[in-house]
């Protein structure tokens, strides 16, 4: 295998078509060739993801009202490359895989009753041309027998992408509301049932933080939140569960 740049994102990458998608033929993490009709990811870098198990992690200086995380595994090697592909490039063949990985890091709360995605900003929609996050959690509720809660909304603002530690804290403060009719939702669930905050990347934790806020605020604190990956900025507090068997050496310089 040999590891290449991840795919560059494109301003507005183009949809792919039923049929291109049917075509695709190559690795979304190394680009090795693959069989037709075989898309997502080759074997070694399938094993590297495999290798990955989800576990809690912890930050040295977490924002006010950030609940306990589990990332499916340390945002860097193949993991990087494919969470980037799936977002960037439009690769939902790697649904099954992130969302696996998704549904781990949920395990690792003690699992949930209902999954509560971070919603998307307009700005992120719309560079994208799409929604990432509501497959990705739709796929991890699959996994896990349980229901996805869209009770959030995101405020406009600026997408987050590419800005600094300070920049995304002061950026995600009031960053979400409440959808309409999310206090008649929450009301139904019963007094037991354990919310968890799912979202694709942990950088800072801002955004996570702000939404559990409004979850709080609506009566319905979650119990954790859960991420596909977590950056290395995360102190690992189960170094042996997130193996970095995955990453090359630089993601930790
Ligand atoms: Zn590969």
């Amino acid at each position: 295998m040999t590891p290449t740049s991840p795919p560059a994102a494109s301003p507005e990458p183009p949809k792919p078509s039923a049929l291109t998608l049917l075509l695709l033929a190559e690795c979304a993490s190394c680009r090795t060739s693959l069989p037709r009709l075989r898309p997502g990811l080759c074997p070694p870098c399938l094993l590297a993801l495999a290798a990955l198990a989800p576990g809690r992690v912890g930050l040295r200086r977490a924002p006010p009202g950030l609940p306990p995380l589990a990332a499916g595994g340390v945002y860097g090697g193949v993991l990087r490359r494919a969470v980037l592909a799936y977002k960037e490039a439009d690769r939902r063949d790697l649904l099954p895989q992130l969302g696996e990985l998704l549904a781990g890091a949920v395990i690792a709360h003690g699992g949930a009753s209902a999954l509560v995605p971070v919603p998307t900003t307009f700005a992120g929609r719309r560079r994208r041309g799409w929604d990432h996050l509501a497959p990705l959690a739709k796929a991890a509720a699959r996994r896990l027998g349980v229901p996805v809660l869209r009770v959030l909304r995101a405020r406009g603002r600026a997408d987050s992408a590419g800005l600094g530690r300070d920049a995304r804290l002061r950026g995600a403060v009031d960053a979400f509301a409440p959808r309409w009719g999310a206090r008649r939702r929450l009301a139904g669930l019963p007094e037991t049932a354990s919310l968890v905050l799912v979202d694709d990347v942990a950088t800072t934790g801002a955004t996570l933080a702000a939404a559990s806020r409004v979850l709080a605020g609506l009566g319905r604190r979650p119990v954790g939140a859960a991420v596909v990956a977590a950056t290395p900025l995360w102190d690992e507090i189960h170094p042996e569960r997130l193996r970095r068997s995955a990453l090359p050496a630089s993601t930790w310089s």
